[in-house]
């Protein structure tokens, strides 16, 4: 058995894949974040969208407590908030590589929410290419991949979360198949 909830989305109006896995051992919470484009042609986000930014990540944040595992794939706001780590309290939580195979933004970034989260979970690892059980559930790690074509905008692993003959791969931004398999 496998269900997957997202919970915030582009098609619900706002930046997010945030999503909740849920197998017969483990629930797991795939980047906890959501936020909004920022200005258009000097044009601020609308209320409507500053509206549903905040319900989805009330939504959001109503599914830690629900969760054993906690995975952020890379170092944007709209993966996770580095104001909020008490999110993170007591799980068990999976990063990308803070240093490896990402660009000086997101180290920067990744460094900081390191730091906001000391003493908060009950485990950080770091998830680049590793594989971790769960009892009869997997959830498996791709090296890092490019956010997008090429190294510009870093890189983000990908996940796959696989259960009784069923899988689930979220692949966060890779923005396509458009770079050959390495
Ligand atoms: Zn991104």
């Amino acid at each position: 058995m496998l269900r997957v909830k997202p919970l915030a989305f582009d098609s619900f109006g706002v930046r997010s894949m945030a999503t909740f896995v849920e197998t017969e051992d483990l629930k797991v919470l795939i980047d906890p974040g959501v936020s909004l484009a920022p200005n258009r042609y000097s044009l601020p986000p609308h209320p409507v969208e500053e509206q549903r930014m905040s319900e989805t990540w009330a939504d959001i944040k109503e599914h830690p407590s629900r969760s054993d595992v906690l995975v952020v794939t890379h170092y944007h706001y709209d993966h996770y908030d580095p104001e909020e780590p008490e999110i993170y309290k007591g799980k068990i939580v999976y990063l990308k590589h803070p240093k490896e195979l990402i660009n000086k933004s997101q180290e920067k970034r990744a460094s900081y929410f390191l730091d906001k989260l000391t003493g908060i979970p009950k485990s950080i690892d770091i998830a680049d290419a590793k594989e971790f059980e769960h009892g009869s559930t997997s959830i498996k790690f791709s090296h890092p991949v490019y956010h997008g074509t090429n190294p510009k905008l870093g890189y983000v692993v990908e996940v796959s979360i696989s259960c009784g003959g069923e899988k689930l791969v979220f692949t966060s931004d890779v923005e396509g198949p458009s770079v050959a398999q390495r």
